[in-house]
């Protein structure tokens, strides 16, 4: 008991959408509910279903989330339900029900992104105004009344804007900076593994097919050693461009050691490896010019089999790359997902 109140204690810290969503919760059935029942006994039905409503909402949205982990989905059902039923309830019960509008508004900014936000609160301002001035008096009891509420609310919802764009904006830096190299701007080895793994997951459930090409430049240090640390950073530099050139849109391209690239090639058989391989040779020797000249590459290439582990198909892939080099390197050993040793395929570029 205490470790699972512990695990889901871990959930709510790591989860803000979800700390959020379980919150509206713990409102809609401690702080909703009694008014719920109030307006029912009362006899104003339109409120109290609503209550009813929003109450019963929550408490769906609040064990999806925590059942799926997922809550983009219960974020947008519940913004929905509370702008609907937030501006039913104010329009029924005038300017009493009008303070819910406020946590209503932030409660938007949170779970859905700033525009839809944004969308939502111009609608319920727009119903709410609507009303107060089809039916005079429903609502506002003055229209300075209703003009300080547009006001307020406006301002609301603009300072909510700005505080959740910025947010959105540092988050989605954050997770930029987190898989990418600084160096050269292609995915790092952080996101290589991630990306591999998902490769193997879709391997097994659906038979994808996919491909790796580990491409080592060749004699690097030597650039290094001749014409200084910068020089090799170009070097380095100018491939990743020349490489993101030379490939398909879905191909993913990661530096995951100092001068060697992986490329994840899906829906690519044997010969789409080859195919890929033989083109990049040909692009990195005619376009690739270091400080002393032409630069060239040697690639493993491992076509992933299905039942293996990540890590050994990267490990089929480095040691043909190892061939590759002792081959005499600026060619490709590809394996693909029988176990005979593969040829060496050089003097082809
Ligand atoms: P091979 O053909 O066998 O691959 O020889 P190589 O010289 O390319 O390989 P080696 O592993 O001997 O040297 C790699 C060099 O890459 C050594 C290291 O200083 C250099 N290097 C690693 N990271 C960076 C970097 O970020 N910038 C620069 N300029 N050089 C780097
Ligand atoms: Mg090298
Ligand atoms: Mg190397």
């Amino acid at each position: 008991m205490a470790m699972l109140i512990r695990r889901m204690l871990t959930r709510l810290r790591n989860d803000f959408q979800l700390s959020i969503i379980t919150l509206m919760g713990l409102i809609g059935v401690l702080g909703i509910s009694p008014y719920a029942i109030y307006r029912l006994l009362e006899g104003n039905y339109l409120v109290g279903l609503a209550d009813c409503v929003i109450v019963f909402s929550t408490l769906v949205a609040v064990i999806y989330a925590w059942r799926s982990g997922d809550t983009e989905k219960p974020g947008i059902y519940l913004a929905t339900v509370l702008t609907v039923g937030g501006t039913l309830v104010a329009t029924n019960l005038g300017v009493n029900g009008v303070f819910w509008l406020y946590p209503l508004i932030l409660f938007n900014f949170f779970m859905v992104t700033p525009g839809k936000a944004v969308l939502a609160t111009a609608l319920v301002l727009l119903a709410l105004v609507s009303h107060a001035l089809l039916v005079p008096g429903s609502v506002f009891e003055s229209s300075y009344q209703m003009t300080s509420f547009l006001v307020t609310s406006s301002v609301a919802g603009l300072l909510a804007f700005i505080f959740a764009y910025r947010t959105r904006r540092q988050r989605d830096q954050l997770q930029i900076l987190a898989i990418q190299d600084p160096l050269t701007g292609a995915r790092n080895r952080r996101a290589m593994n991630e990306e591999l793994r998902i490769a193997v997951a879709l391997n097994r459930r659906h038979g994808s097919m996919f491909a790796i090409l580990v491409m080592d430049l060749d004699h690097f240090k030597r650039i290094n050693d001749t014409f200084g640390h910068q020089a090799g950073d170009q070097v380095l530099m100018d491939f990743v461009k020349l490489i993101r050139k030379s490939s398909r849109k879905e191909d993913r391209l990661f530096r995951f050691g100092g001068e060697e690239f992986l490329m994840l090639l899906p829906n690519t058989d044997k010969a789409g490896l080859l195919a890929a391989a033989k083109h990049l040779h040909s692009q990195v020797a005619q376009y690739l010019l270091g400080p002393g000249g032409p630069v060239t590459m040697s690639i493993g290439g491992a076509i992933l089999r299905t039942g293996e582990d990540w890590e050994s198909w990267l490990l089929r892939a480095d040691q043909r790359l190892y061939r590759a080099k002792a081959a005499g390197r600026n060619c490709t050993v590809a394996d693909d997902a029988s176990q005979a040793l593969p040829p060496v395929l050089s003097n082809l570029f």
